[in-house]
């Protein structure tokens, strides 16, 4: 509500700076961690509808000294708003090429890449670099990448792609269904895989938005990508995806949370089960 009276200062401009103040603590902070410590790849697997283990997808965690773990959902938005998340994204891409090596193939590798990530002119130079200095095998690297990449600059956009995917890297679209796509256009993008995204997972409870999944599952299998299914969290979910298409990838918290690295290696790859 406006203030009518004399007084300039109002609830609204009070807010609207401490937003602002904690944003820029949080830009602070966050490029001290880069340079620093405090920041942690988390991987979450990807399972076949039998039950093994095909892949991972790295999400990154940030450990603040005094406000402990603090959530993607909090800080990559503000780095979106700034060039930080093109020097997160380098860190995490470089970070996270090293754990290819780590796991057995021909299990895969899948990173969060955003739009202004992408968009930046060294990006392709950037993954291929990275790909040199891990010694990491390119056929099982995968971008995932959001419908929004694709608003504008189309052409630039699929050029990278597809120098990337002469190196043998796979692009998949995330939180597929939820922005803008035309089955047009994504016919001529370089895709290897859609994610389903986890609203249309959890609509499978409700018989009657349970088609919507269906009409997803369709246009992925249309177009002839892989399909994964993210946020699963019941048996009756998985199920129902895999008897859609029996080589569905699922991915979520009935399998797993995301988990520290090592963690993820004693649970998934040691010989020993403790
Ligand atoms: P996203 O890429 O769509 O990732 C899926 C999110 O769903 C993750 O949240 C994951 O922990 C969560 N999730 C996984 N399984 C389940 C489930 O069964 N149920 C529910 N309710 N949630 C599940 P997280 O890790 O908090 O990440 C949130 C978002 O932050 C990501 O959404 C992604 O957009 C962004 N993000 C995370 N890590 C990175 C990164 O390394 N780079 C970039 N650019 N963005 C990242
Ligand atoms: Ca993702
Ligand atoms: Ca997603
Ligand atoms: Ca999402």
């Amino acid at each position: 509500a406006k203030d009518a009276g004399g007084n300039q200062t109002s609830v609204y401009d009070v807010s609207y700076s401490t937003e602002l103040e904690k944003r820029y603590e949080i830009e602070r902070e966050l490029r001290e961690a880069i340079n620093g410590e405090g920041l942690e790849l988390y991987l979450q697997p990807q399972m076949s509808a039998t039950g093994s283990l095909l892949g991972v997808e790295v999400l990154i965690r940030w450990f603040h000294p005094e406000k402990g773990m603090i959530s993607p959902g909090d800080f990559i938005p503000v780095a979106e708003q700034t060039d930080l998340i093109v020097d997160l994204g380098k860190w995490i891409v470089r970070h996270a090429l090293l754990e290819i090596k780590r796991l057995p193939a021909p299990l895969t590798l899948a990173i969060n890449i955003s739009p202004r990530q992408f968009r930046k002119y060294d990006f392709v130079y950037c993954i291929e670099r990275a790909l040199e200095d891990s010694g990491a095998d390119a056929s099982r690297l995968v971008l995932e990448v959001t419908e929004n990449l694709f608003v504008d600059d189309t052409n630039d956009i699929v050029l990278k792609m597809k120098a990337l995917q002469q190196s043998g890297v796979q692009f998949s679209i995330d939180d597929f269904g939820t922005g803008y796509s035309s089955l047009s256009y994504l016919r001529k993008l370089p895709l290897q895989e859609l994610k389903i995204d986890q609203s249309f997972v959890q609509a499978i409870d409700n018989a009657e938005q349970r088609t919507i999944v269906d009409s997803v599952m369709a246009i992925a299998k249309n177009l002839g990508l892989r399909i994964v299914a993210e946020g699963v969290e019941t048996e009756a979910q998985a199920h129902y995806l895999a008897g859609r298409d029996q080589d569905v990838v699922l991915q979520g918290y009935l399998f797993d949370k995301p988990l520290a690295i090592e963690a993820f290696h004693q649970r998934y790859l040691s010989d020993t089960k403790h």
